[in-house]
């Protein structure tokens, strides 16, 4: 909603990029600085922010709340994993929640975040909220840092169309000194330092007026104590969850096995293409590339008898071709980095693979018939 009103305002101010991204930007540059593990945006609105921050790969917990389940709704499919997602796993866990409810009431679900971001939020807050809003972010959640953002009342002049306020919404807008006054009391409070910055430059000449969107970055003082966490009162659960995706992740040792299962049989094709390749190129396809020598050398693809194949596969460090099985030793495609990667260790390779893949009888190699492509 205030996107939509400083959209008007950029035809004129020309801001470059879009104010609200700027806003978005600072925020996201903060997340790559600090590298938060759970980050919550309150008044998220449409959860523009969120869809962004998703792809911070710090972050593993995300959370939004808002009073409007109707403006959430409208684009929170866009938090849920992408195909993409499940075909290549990320490594670290992820988990994206929204809720429904009011800044002005406690929730255990909001505590333990390290960075909570209030944008162009506090303006929208009835006084009642306001005066709670407080005690419920720095004094209930106690994050790490609070990011809040709010309009320069200042820079409304530099704004055609805009009267009273720039939003119909908004209950109130501060100049800068009201801001900081606010701000400094709070952190004062709350035993935080608070640092002011803003986006959104004013034009060449009007420097006196500041950002149009002022900040506030408060960040604790005291790292939280065991102790402090426990003293804290139970509090009833208020809000409602609106929606969860839980991204697949590797840290999860049944999306682990599934992509090492994928990433083994893949490995174990190209293997044996370049294997049958070598071995029996298709004369009609490839008759008249070929030299006669090459055509002479035909490797047989029972060079190996079924009864030696236990104790080939033994020593065989190469994959091999016996009758219409193609014969991968493990410890070639464990040589492979995606692979090697994915698991690790030697052990954790079998492991996975245990009971999810064909191996030869002494388990020590992949079996693939030549017959069939997609096995
Ligand atoms: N952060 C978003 C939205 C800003 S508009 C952005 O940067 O674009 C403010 C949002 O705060 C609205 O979506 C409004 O529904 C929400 N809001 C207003 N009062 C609230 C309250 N008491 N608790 C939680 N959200 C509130």
């Amino acid at each position: 909603m205030d996107k939509e009103f400083q959209e008007q305002f950029t035809g004129i101010i020309k801001f470059t990029p879009p104010l609200y991204q700027q806003r978005y930007q600072f925020v996201k540059d903060l997340v790559e600085k600090h590298k938060p593990k759970k980050v919550a945006d309150l008044g998220c609105a449409d959860c523009t922010l969120l869809w962004m921050l998703k792809c911070c790969s710090c972050i593993e917990v995300l959370a939004g709340l808002d009073v409007c389940a109707t403006v959430m709704k409208e684009n929170m499919h866009r938090l849920s994993p992408l195909p993409g997602d499940y075909l290549q796993p990320a490594e670290r866990s992820l988990t994206v929640t929204l809720h429904h409810g009011s800044v002005a009431h406690k929730d255990p679900c909001m505590l333990g975040f390290d960075l909570v971001t209030c944008i162009e939020l506090i303006e929208h807050l009835e006084e009642s909220e306001l005066k709670k809003f407080p005690e419920v972010v720095f004094g209930f959640m106690a994050p790490s840092i609070v990011v809040i953002t709010t309009p320069n009342a200042e820079f409304n002049p530099l704004l055609p169309g805009v009267i009273l306020s720039r939003h119909p919404d908004h209950k109130f807008e501060w100049n800068r000194a009201q801001f900081e006054s606010w701000a400094l009391e709070t952190a004062r409070s709350y035993d935080y330092s608070v640092e002011f910055t803003g986006v959104g430059h004013p034009p060449t000449g009007r420097e006196d007026v500041g950002f149009c969107t002022q900040i506030g970055v408060f960040v604790r003082k005291c790292p939280h104590t065991i102790e402090s966490i426990q003293s804290e009162e139970p509090t009833e659960a208020v809000y409602q969850t609106v929606f969860q995706a839980v991204y697949p992740s590797l840290k999860d040792e049944k999306c682990l096995q599934n992509a090492v299962v994928n990433e083994v049989i893949f490995t174990a094709q190209i293997i044996k293409q370049s294997l049958l390749g070598h071995l029996m190129p298709e004369p009609e396809e490839y008759s008249d590339v070929l030299t006669e020598t090459e055509l002479e050398f035909q490797p047989s693809m029972d060079c190996v008898s079924e009864d030696l194949e236990t104790l080939v596969v033994e020593y065989s460090m190469e994959p091999f071709v016996s009758g219409n099985v193609v014969y991968i030793p493990l410890t070639t495609i464990f040589s492979f980095p995606k692979v090697n990667q994915l698991c690790g260790t030697f052990e954790k390779f079998c492991e996975l693979i245990a009971g999810k893949i064909t191996l030869s009888s002494d388990g020590s190699a992949v079996m693939l018939s030549t017959e069939y492509e997609n096995e």
